[in-house]
């Protein structure tokens, strides 16, 4: 069985073909600038040549045909035709609180998507254009959504409400829903089967940590509290986010510099975090962490900082569940850099983590980086959405 799995965004379209048989990846690419000038494919067909082609791309409908004709290319294709594509799996961003799973697509599901479209104003639009692309595209083919959300869904009252009037989540279903979710719920299942835990009561805290950054509690693989808010703001230190402030501060800020909320927001969703405390040097990591490298005390400040709200949220997470049994890093910084996971792990030795230096000399490759006598087991575990949306696809179009 074949499964094209979509991610897209306003206007760009990730695509992976994944033979589901065993589990391996047929095609991917990229659609960029769609509904923009300069509107380019790039097609990556496993054990040929990588493929481009720069065409308009007005709507995500063209950009979903140019994909098809990649894959059923005489030259560069993978498939002989798009009937050997048994479903579609498609990220989609926020599910609100009426998606508890993923679910296949009908036109309920995707006036419920429509319904999300303020709580995902960025994504949830271009995640519906790619399901209403696909049906005119392979009409009569399953298509799936999987929402960043659902994870989340299973954390309790206490732990997704906000303490502010109960109205506002009777009114306009206020809460913590988390994001990441696809990643979370990938790894922490994974890693119950890589470190043999209970499967029921397996307590494990993934560390998703890339330039969005989250970092989930779940027992048994269900999640029961997340660090990612109503949206992706809240949290830990990110790129740009600034994750957890003062809600004051805003005001403050505002009143200041007479700026708007919509500004403000746009100052804490992308030029904060790491960018923001670093004093402007990068969001990316490797930037301010070569910086720091050359005695840089911003660049060290930031990722002091960075370290600092990973540590305090593992313990906030340990006590929450009452204890942990594993760690698990994950993501772009998560699955790259061994100084920030040592770092990390070193302020946890109150838990009994031992961190083994010649293990966790290692990058994105599934392994158990703590030492044998560490009494909580930390691992370094690649995180695979593509894959955990197939994989989604499958369980729910072959019942
Ligand atoms: P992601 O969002 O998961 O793709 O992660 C992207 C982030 O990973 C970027 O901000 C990079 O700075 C970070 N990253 C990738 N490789 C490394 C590395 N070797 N050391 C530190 N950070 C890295």
């Amino acid at each position: 069985m074949k499964v094209l799995v979509l991610n897209c965004g306003s206007s760009s379209l990730k695509y992976q073909l994944i033979d589901m048989e065993n589990e391996s990846v047929i095609a991917k690419g990229l659609c960029e600038r769609i509904g923009i000038d300069g509107s380019k494919l790039t097609h990556k067909p496993t054990g040929k040549a990588n493929y481009e082609v720069e065409a308009p791309m007005p709507t995500h409908t063209e950009a979903i045909q140019m994909v098809m004709d990649a894959l059923v290319d005489l030259e560069h294709g993978v498939i002989k035709s798009t009937k050997e594509i048994s479903a579609i799996g498609h990220r989609v961003l926020h599910g609100g609180s009426k998606f508890t799973e993923s679910i296949v697509v009908d036109q309920s599901v995707k006036d419920a998507i429509r319904e999300c479209f303020d709580l995902g104003p960025l994504h949830n639009p271009a995640n519906l254009m790619g399901i209403e692309a696909c049906e005119k595209a392979m009409p009569g083919t399953p298509n799936v959504a999987v929402f960043d959300t659902t994870f989340g869904m299973s954390m309790p009252e206490k732990a997704y409400l906000y303490a502010i009037p109960y109205e506002y989540y009777e009114k306009y279903s206020i809460r913590r829903y988390g994001f990441h979710g696809t990643s979370h719920m990938f790894v922490s299942g994974e890693v119950i089967k890589f470190l043999n835990l209970d499967p029921q009561k397996g307590k494990v805290i993934v560390c998703h940590l890339g330039n969005g950054a989250s970092i989930s509690a779940s027992i048994g693989g269900k999640c029961v509290d997340t660090s990612m808010g109503l949206t992706p703001l809240e949290g830990l230190i990110m790129g740009t986010r600034s994750g957890d402030v003062d809600p004051a501060v805003l005001q403050y800020i505002m009143n200041k510099d007479h700026i708007d909320i919509n500004e403000m927001l746009t100052i804490l969703n992308k030029k904060s975090g790491i960018l923001g405390l670093s004093g402007g040097i990068s969001s990316d990591f490797r930037d301010v962490e070569a910086e720091r490298e050359k005695g840089n005390h911003r660049a060290d400040v930031a990722m002091q900082a960075y370290i600092y709200r990973v540590t305090k949220y593992i313990g906030a997470y340990t006590a929450a569940m009452n204890g942990v049994d594993a760690i698990a890093f994950t993501a772009g910084v998560g699955e790259n850099d061994k100084k920030t996971r040592k770092a990390i792990c070193e302020n946890l030795s109150y838990l009994g983590v031992k961190i083994d230096d010649k293990a966790n000399d290692v990058r994105g490759e599934a392994r158990v980086i703590s030492a044998p006598d560490s009494k909580v087991k930390v691992v370094l575990y690649p995180t695979n959405e593509e894959l955990a949306i197939a994989r989604e696809t499958v369980r729910l179009t072959t019942k």
